[in-house]
């Protein structure tokens, strides 16, 4: 246990985390399953989320079980949320810690009679939550703060020095087996270029700028890899059909466990702001990261290996899935040189 800090607000040993949805902010979450865990040694942290996450889950050796939340995102299904309670309440937590901030996130800790159910006030949850909290957006601006902020006793905001960075556990042997049934044992420094996200266009650094790196390093002898869901395939395959041989299109061929097993076989990845950016982070992979309509004060990726690159417009951040103002400037206009200068220099400074 760290000194000088408070005592952890949960005295108990087990709780159940309910989980975000985003790849991004489950790994965000994972710094308050430290935080919990590094308070309380034997605290059993459950955290129920859907099952796609659970490879992430998994990567978390603070996590004691994955529960799958069988219910679509935005769906309120009140009688699944009923019997997913019931089966819960033979678990005895003491402490349930509700993460997103819609009111039937709120529900099943709540059917559950999970006695004490904390989280952010959101969408009016009085008596769902009973340990409710404030949010000081000014005093919490980074999402990972507001998650430990709900490890420890209402008064105590957590600055960001007071946050364990999330520290994804890989499996090396499994990265192996990847690559041979992928084909990519060639054992050249692999680059990874991360050129989807799930949130909007107005996140996705041009594919023709992404091509252009991965020209560059290619020219340098490394190979290409480029990562991604299903949904990203299309923006993927346009950067491996710019960027000329030795470039691998991995969007929608791998599991998410695949993908990030590969991801620590990197050397460098350079990445839009999105799950795998955070994926990425999470691995201390030398980090390019790449901002356009969204604001790295507020997810910024967690790692002392990774240099933030965007224009900062006057109309940046605008938090819009896609450019208000038609032109995307703030993607645009980040030319690939500039990218390239920041890895290289990222990539003397960890050699
Ligand atoms: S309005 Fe500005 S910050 Fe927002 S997407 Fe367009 S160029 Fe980017």
């Amino acid at each position: 246990m760290r000194h000088g800090r408070p005592a952890l607000s949960v005295a108990h040993t087990r709780c159940l985390i309910v989980g975000p949805s985003w790849v991004g902010d489950m790994i965000m979450a994972q710094s308050l399953f430290m935080a919990l865990r590094e308070r309380n040694p034997g605290l059993e942290i459950d955290v129920l989320a859907p099952a796609w996450t659970a490879p992430l889950l998994a990567r978390m050796p603070e996590v004691h079980a994955a529960l799958d939340l069988p219910i679509g995102h935005g769906e309120l299904d009140l009688k699944a949320r009923r019997r997913i309670a019931r089966e819960l309440r033979a678990h005895h937590y003491a402490q349930a810690i509700v993460l997103p901030n819609s009111l039937k996130s709120a529900l099943i800790p709540w059917f559950a009679r999970i006695p004490r159910r904390t989280g952010f006030r959101g969408e009016q949850r009085y008596g769902l939550l009973n340990d409710l909290r404030r949010l000081d957006k000014a005093r919490l601006p980074r999402t990972v703060q507001r998650f430990v902020a709900l490890a420890m006793p209402k008064n105590h905001l957590p600055a960001l020095e007071d946050c364990p960075r999330p520290q994804l556990r890989t499996d090396p042997q499994a990265g192996r087996v990847a690559r041979a049934r992928l084909g990519l044992e060639d054992p050249r420094p692999a680059l990874g270029l991360c050129p989807g996200a799930e949130f909007g266009p107005a996140k996705r650094w041009p594919s023709a700028h992404y091509a252009a790196v991965a020209r560059y390093y290619r020219s340098r002898g490394w190979q290409i890899w480029v990562f991604g869901s299903q949904n990203d395939f299309e923006v993927a395959e346009a950067v491996c059909r710019d960027a000329g041989p030795d470039c691998t299109n991995l969007a929608g061929r791998t599991t998410l466990g695949e993908a990030i097993d590969l991801m620590a076989q990197t050397a460098a990845v350079v990445s839009n702001d999105s799950g795998l950016m955070h994926v990425a982070a999470a691995l201390d992979r030398p980090l390019v990261a790449v901002y356009g309509s969204s604001d790295p004060g507020f997810t910024p990726p967690l790692s002392p290996t990774a240099r933030i690159e965007r224009l900062g417009l006057a109309c940046s951040p605008c938090f819009q899935r896609e450019c208000p103002l038609k032109h995307l400037d703030c993607l645009h206009g980040l030319h690939p040189d500039r990218i390239v200068r920041a890895l290289d220099s990222l990539l003397d400074a960890t050699a």
